[in-house]
């Protein structure tokens, strides 16, 4: 089953993601249908906020994606295959001072048809949760990271529109203004 996708100005979009503290059943089965949500809307990356929870939970799959990225997790590389689509919960990010940065043009499943640049660290560490509690710690380089990023910032109520720099975001103001009207709109308009 999928689920219905929230666009911009959603107000869950904003709300920080409550810590995961029960895995069960109910969990996997909302994993499952986030994942399904994302395949169908040919995402590489989903967070709970974006179907209308803000729980700290967020699913990513590169394999459709054609990039070259590095990954280690739990300290073994196994192949994409192996581990994506990946279900991540309670994820904690570190970031070193010294990681190189770097430009590339994002979009969003909850910003239809609007993407700019965002400039993002391209080396970062994630320890997280699967969906059954199991701990598992990531690094990884490229777009795998920048995925990671963009999905944890959802978990903390930031949409990429805030990562961008000024010229960048005014370049995308009049869509993002008229995405959120449109948004209104619909919320006014759908049954309660
Ligand atoms: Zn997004």
């Amino acid at each position: 089953m999928s689920l219905e996708i929230v666009h911009y100005n959603d107000p869950v979009l904003r709300k920080k993601g409550e810590k995961i503290t029960v895995f069960d059943e109910a969990l996997a089965s909302f994993a499952g249908e986030m994942i399904d949500t994302m395949h169908k809307a040919m995402g590489i990356g989903l967070a709970a906020q974006q179907v209308g929870r803000a729980v700290q939970v967020c699913v990513v799959d590169l394999r459709p994606a054609e990039a070259e990225f590095e990954w280690k997790l739990d300290g073994a590389s196994p192949p994409l295959e192996v581990f994506m689509p990946m279900v991540i919960v309670n994820p904690k990010v570190t970031v070193s001072k010294r990681a190189p940065l770097a430009p590339l043009e994002e979009g969003c499943l909850s910003f239809p048809e609007i993407r700019g640049t965002v400039v993002r660290a391209d080396v970062i560490g994630v320890k997280f949760q699967d969906e059954k509690g199991l701990a598992h710690t990531l690094e990884c380089t490229g777009l795998l990271a920048r995925c990671i990023l963009h999905e944890v910032d959802h978990l903390h109520g930031v949409l990429f529109i805030d990562r961008m720099e000024k010229e960048v975001r005014a370049l995308i103001d009049d869509s993002v203004k008229a995405l959120a009207k449109r948004t209104r709109a619909e919320r006014a308009a759908a049954p309660s």
